[in-house]
Formats: structure tokens, sequence, C-alpha cells
């Protein structure tokens, strides 16, 4: 048995910040949240060694962290996060959505990254906790959110290559409005670059992972693309994902499809939990391959009608179109968003604001 599921967990410690932003200028900050850049007044801290386990968890101010020049994660990147939101309900209050499934896709992360195995409990508490504290962050506006970063990195100090001994688990939080501006966006299909290989970390989400995606993703903006698609590393034939999100088309025979799980691409849980919903709504879903070529062809015959991208950040976002070195796949008008991708995101993002009947107990309430 490994030492965090035999160790009981830790009580929070919470120390609320002496200087809290003040009221008018957090409501100015929400008013307009640029992604990424604005956070809120605290943040969860919870340390791991192997003789103690999960200990000293903390709600505290948020603030720089002290860490040592040879800390493991700066030189050999023991590092995984997660990426999910706390919405406002329409009826009041606010909840999180799926956060057992980000607890479970954590462990696995850190079982990848041979890093300390993290109880759900504590991830879901730890989550809920700082939702709590910094509750007056939740923006209100259509399509905003608070983006919560939950991340793990190794702390040993030590320049050996092996498995830390000691890890900081962290969350911190952002309001968010939309990732991208709006309308369909265009992805360049990399032909240099991919993302993931069979037996490597493809399914986890870890930094290093992204690390290696950049300079797909500037090779994506040379050529006047707002992202990139990555092919399989085999054959750079078949679809996977894009940098940081996966990717579904809707077939003339009205039957939703995306790429199996293979190990190579990110388990997405907006992927999961679309393609449940489209089942349920009656649709035809399939996990099957997609050749890219024949998708280039069956956008320009109209076999494949529409194409988005999915995942917490991104939501559902229309592709207009994928571009490579020989030319364009155009879906729809290639600027705005096809019926069915505009359905399914209505009805995901209703049932995240607690707007329709939660059948599978997915919204999960904290305050
Ligand atoms: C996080 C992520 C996704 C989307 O996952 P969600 O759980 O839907 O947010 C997809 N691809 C990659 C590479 C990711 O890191």
């Amino acid at each position: 048995m490994d030492v965090a599921s035999r160790t009981s967990l830790p009580n929070f410690t919470i120390e609320p910040t002496t200087t809290p932003t003040d009221a008018a200028t957090r409501e100015a900050l929400l008013a307009k949240p640029v992604f990424g850049r604005v956070f809120t007044d605290h943040m969860v801290v919870v340390r791991y060694s192997d003789e103690k386990g999960w200990h000293d968890a903390k709600v505290t101010a948020r603030r720089p962290l002290s860490i040592d020049p040879a800390a493991s994660v700066l030189h050999y990147a023991q590092e995984i996060f997660e990426g999910m939101k706390a919405y406002r309900l329409e009826t009041g209050g606010i909840a999180t959505f799926r956060p057992e499934a980000n607890a479970r896709r954590f462990r696995d992360s850190a079982a990848r990254m041979a890093m300390a195995d993290l109880p759900e409990e504590l991830f879901v508490e730890a989550v809920d906790q700082l939702v709590r504290i910094d509750a007056d962050w939740v923006p209100h506006g259509e399509g905003q959110s608070l983006y919560l970063r939950p991340f793990m990195i190794s702390d040993d100090v030590f320049l050996g290559v092996k498995p830390a001994s000691e890890y900081l688990f962290i969350v911190i939080a952002c309001p968010v409005g939309a990732y991208f501006s709006g309308g369909a966006v265009s992805v360049w299909v990399s032909e240099a670059y991919t993302r993931a290989a069979p037996g490597g970390t493809g399914a986890a989400k870890c930094g290093g992972n992204y690390a290696a995606s950049l300079v797909a993703q500037s090779e994506a903006k040379a050529h006047g693309c707002d992202q990139v698609l990555f092919l399989d590393s085999r054959e750079r034939r078949f679809i996977e994902e894009m940098g940081g999100m996966n990717v579904m088309l809707l077939r003339d025979d009205d039957t939703l499809v995306t790429p199996p799980l293979t190990g190579t691409i990110l388990p997405g849980i907006t992927r999961a939990s679309i393609l449940t919903l489209a089942a349920e709504s009656g649709m035809k879903v399939e996990e099957v391959p997609l050749d890219i070529n024949e998708v280039f062809e069956g956008a320009a015959s109209g076999r494949y009608r529409e194409a988005f991208a999915c995942g917490t950040a991104a939501v559902v976002t229309p592709i207009g179109r994928f571009r490579r070195t020989e030319g364009e796949a155009v879906f729809g008008d290639g600027k705005t968003s096809g019926q069915v991708t505009l359905k399914l995101k209505t009805m995901l993002t209703d049932l995240q604001a607690g707007r329709s009947n939660d059948a599978q107990g997915w919204v999960h309430r904290i305050l």
C-alpha cells in the first residue's frame, strides 16, 4: 500500500491574508479578466515527504515560493497539473464540475511521473477550501468563471536523477473570461513536430508536454493559425489532439467522432462529458482513428460538416479550418460555429451553470 492511502488526511490550517484586495479593485479586475493574469488572494499548500506522507496543509496568502536552486523540479521537471473551474450557479451558490475526475487524473499523472500519490479526497478538499475563502473572486458574468490550477512539484534539493522524496501540492486560482476571443479558430496541422509517442507521457497532464509543444504552437502562429493540431508520432497520419484541447468532428451521418484514447492523447474530462451528453441526447458517437487526408477530403466533399476543440479552458470552441502545407480543410463558413457544435456547448454550459437537470451528479456544490 502506498504512503498516501495509509496516512489519514491532514487538517487544513487557515491563515487568511492580512492584505486582502479591496472590493472596488477586485470588482474592476473581475469586469474583464485576461485569461491567467489576475489571481485571487489565497492559495493552498500541502507538503509531502516519504517519512510524513501528506502533511502541513494550509490555506494561506498567495505569495511567491521560496525554492532552492537545486530543487529537482527545476532540473528534471517532475511537475503535473490540473485545470478546472468554479462556476456561479443560476440558482445562487458556487460549484465545480466533476472534481473527482480531475482528482483521479491527477493521481494517474503522478503515477506516470513517479511522483507522490495524492488521495482524491485531499485534492477535492484543497480545491473546495480555496474556492470557499476566495468565493468573492468567482465572477458573475456570462461565460466567466474561477479557473483553478492544482499542481504538484518535486522539491528535493538534490541533483541526482531519481524520483524525488519531497513534493509540494499547491492550488491557485484566477478569474477568467473566454479563452478565445470569439468565432471559429484556425488550426495548423504540424508536420514537423509530434506531441507524444507510444509509451511516453501524452496521457499525463505534465508541464513537460507543454514545453515540448510550444515550438509547434509558434509554427502555427507563423502560419497565421491560432492553434496547432498534432498527428500520431508513428505514421504522422492520424489526428491526435491540439496543444491543450481535444478535438471532435461531426460527420454527415450525424455522428460525432473523436480519436480514441490510445495512451498518447490526454483524456479530457470535457471530451468525456460531451461524448456522454451527445449519446444521451440521441446522437451517435464514435471513438475512431481519423486519417488527416481523409478529413481534408471529407471537409471538401461535405462528409465532415463541423469541427471543434474542447477542454476546460476552451469549453467548446468551433474550428473554422485546418491548414497544412498543401492547403486547407474548411468547416462550414470557416468563421462561425456549426449548429451541433453550438448545441453541445449549450448542453455543457447549461449543466455547469445549474440551468439543466444534473442527472449524472457531475455538479459539485461548494457554497
Ligand atoms: C487539459 C488538457 C485537455 C483537456 O482536458 P479537460 O479535462 O477537458 O480540461 C486536452 N488536452 C491536453 C493536452 C490537456 O492538457
